[in-house]
């Protein structure tokens, strides 16, 4: 590693978490590495790939340690685990096709169940429609039996799951999708009704925007699937619509109340947290390869749809990192960014090795050369901003910033097509130059705010494609960050606001309990900016450390108390509508959490998957207050 880069400060917490999640270590167990030579390692090993297009490797990759050294940008965790080590595999997210059939096609039960078992291994995400399975009770032809249906074969995943340890440190996540017209979907909505059942799995019902009609005109909804008995089924492998297209008669098993079984989604979730809602319709209108597949399912927290062995890996910008001296937005410095992470991103496509024994995943990784740039650490910008998260200045204010980072990221990759080619599988895609069908994207709402944002002209990267094509089919997705944005130090994960200014944290210290207090550094800037001496902080503090939140604290000035919100000041209603602007600017999907309070009606519930689907959003997750103890993904990081 060159001796004269800098070294990356990160607090004690932080620290200790890269350490024992990222670093290399020998034999012993004992770290191979120093935390700086781990950035170097990735920076090198990613940088790597440019000697291909005739880039000088050593500059790039101190480009790349520069950029994460800063922590202005980090890759998903699978990319500091798997750069330039033995694992290799540097993606967080896979979508594996499953057909029915056991094992006789290699997109069979079984066949998929080991190919995830290998990907598990590596520490990637894997997400599953299964909706091709077919229902309960069905025939079976070759053995004259019932068949087992959808919510069988995922306990079957589940177990085995539960069994194969997950990239050395991480519990396996998954996510199973059902459609909404599936003849199982009731037995599949309460599949996780006990605490504890299929705990390797986030569950999500699959939404078509026929079904959601069907539930704002109080129809009967038929739950349908083809004919299994058909001479044409057993080679048939394609969805619900391919069917009725090439005439594979449909059965109707069951017809039921829309509106009942809207109902019965929207109370489970209200329980528990799930099912979760995937808008496939809403996916599909953007799907960007349109010519090589549908869109079935997600990754394991629903932001980022991949079509049959698509993997995608992510990167997060910390906007934590990008705040002026007087808090408002380095806009120069989010364009600096975005640009190399671009560029960090589609050399990852390149380097990673994928996992060489299901050799469909380079395959399909190389086609599309997906890449999700996201951000972390935008509830940190809002603070230092002083804009209220959830309220209509807020919703813009993100739309702003997103829309920002899309456009510049959307025109690096033009640049990288121009320099190294556009993605394979161009031709016949929404970006095809020759049938351009691409529209640039829009805010919900005009914009009414001015915060000394650079100029955006959407026709140059119209212009652009036309010319050049674009390297990347995707480009934009914001994860949930749930490692990284703890390793970054951002108070806010993802795109969600902060989850509690101070609180009290217990540690396992070799069985000892220790009780470690954080409070908001953001917080408490404010505080001392806004001249409150040092005892009345500690008593405002004190105050918030009891609640979470500094709502009710009445010695607050009004503008702090405006501006630092956290997600249960939040309304659900403004957690929707801060999902939709944002979605809006971001061709993948956003990982965000709808918060409820505890108390909250299933009405209320309801009213937000509808707002979510009348939004545009590409799926919702909701969480009631004190409704679940365990959740598959552990959001908040702790060492
Ligand atoms: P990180 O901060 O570690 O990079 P995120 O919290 O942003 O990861 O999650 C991004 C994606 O990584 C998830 O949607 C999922 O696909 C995958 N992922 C995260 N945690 C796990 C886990 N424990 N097991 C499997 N996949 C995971």
């Amino acid at each position: 590693m060159p001796a004269d880069l800098p070294s990356i400060e990160l607090t004690e917490n932080s620290a200790a978490i890269l350490t024992r999640r990222y670093l290399r270590r020998g034999d012993e167990g004992k770290p191979i590495e120093t935390i700086d030579e781990m950035f170097w390692r990735v920076a090198y090993h990613i940088a790597k790939v440019e000697e291909s297009y005739q880039q000088d490797v050593i500059e790039q990759a101190r480009s790349f340690y520069r950029l994460m050294a800063s922590r202005c940008f980090f890759p998903n965790s699978p990319t500091f685990t798997g750069a330039g080590t033995p694992l290799g595999q540097l993606a967080a997210c896979f979508v594996l096709p499953i057909a029915d059939d056991m094992g006789r096609e290699s997109t069979g039960i079984f066949q998929t169940l080991r190919d995830a078992a290998l990907i598990q291994q590596t520490g990637g995400g894997n997400g599953f429609s299964f909706s091709r399975l077919r229902p309960s009770g069905a025939m079976v032809k070759s053995s004259a039996g019932k068949a087992t249906g959808p919510v069988g074969f995922l306990r079957v995943y589940d177990h085995a799951f539960g069994e194969v340890a997950q990239g050395g440190s991480r519990r396996g996540a998954n996510m199973a999708v059902l459609r909404v017209d599936h003849p199982d979907v009731e037995e599949f909505v309460t599949c996780k009704t006990v605490e504890g059942a299929i705990s390797n799995f986030n569950i999500s019902v699959g939404i078509t925007d026929a079904f959601m009609r069907a539930v704002q005109n109080d129809e009967e909804w038929e739950l349908r699937f083809p004919d299994v008995l058909h001479p044409a089924y057993r080679n048939f492998h394609g969805t619900l619509e391919e069917a009725e297209k090439v005439g594979l008669p449909l059965r109707t098993y069951s017809r039921v109340s829309a509106r009942e079984l809207f109902q019965k989604i929207v109370q489970q979730s209200h329980h528990n947290g799930e099912p979760g809602m995937l808008f496939l319709d809403a996916a599909n209108r953007q799907n960007p390869v349109p010519h090589l597949y549908t869109l079935e399912a997600t990754n394991p927290c629903g932001e980022q749809w991949l079509g049959p062995y698509e993997n995608c890996c992510l990167g997060s910008i910390n906007l934590n990192q990008h705040i002026l001296e007087d808090g408002s937005p380095d806009w120069e410095k989010i364009r600096e960014s975005t640009i190399t992470a671009t560029r960090f991103l589609d050399d990852v496509v390149d380097a990673n090795a994928y996992v060489p024994a299901v050799p469909q995943l380079r395959e399909a990784a190389l086609r599309a050369r997906r890449i999700g740039l996201g951000i972390m650490g935008l509830a940190d910008l809002m603070y230092a901003s002083g804009i209220r998260y959830g309220s209509p200045e807020g919703q813009e204010f993100a739309a702003q910033v997103i829309e920002f980072i899309r456009y510049h990221s959307m025109l690096e990759s033009i640049r990288l097509a121009e320099a190294r080619g556009a993605f394979p599988a161009i031709q016949g895609s929404i970006y095809d130059p020759a049938n351009l069908t691409w529209q640039p994207p829009q805010p919900l709402q005009p914009y009414q705010n001015d915060w000394g944002r650079p100029e955006i002209d959407w026709d140059a990267v119209t212009q652009g494609i036309l010319r050049h094509g674009i390297r990347n089919a995707a480009q934009a997705t914001i994860a949930p960050t749930g490692t990284i944005a703890t390793v970054a130090g951002c108070e806010g994960y993802g795109c969600e606001p902060v989850f509690a200014l101070a609180y009290i944290r217990h540690v396992n210290d070799n069985g000892r309990d220790l009780q470690l207090t954080y409070a908001s550094p953001a917080f408490e800037k404010a505080l001392v900016n806004a001249g409150i001496d040092a005892e009345t902080r500690q008593e405002i503090f004190n105050q918030v450390m009891q609640e979470g939140t500094c709502q009710h604290v009445e010695k607050l000035p009004e503008a702090i108390r405006n501006t630092f919100v956290v997600s249960a000041d939040i309304t659900a209603e403004e957690h929707v509508r801060m999902q939709a602007a944002m979605q809006a600017f971001v061709d993948n999907s956003l990982s965000k959490t709808i918060n409820f309070p505890a108390g909250a009606t299933v009405e209320e519930v309801a009213t937000a998957y509808m707002l979510a689907w009348e939004l545009g959003c590409k799926g919702i997750t909701v969480y009631v207050t004190g409704s679940r103890e365990q959740v598959v993904l552990e959001t908040h990081s702790t060492a």
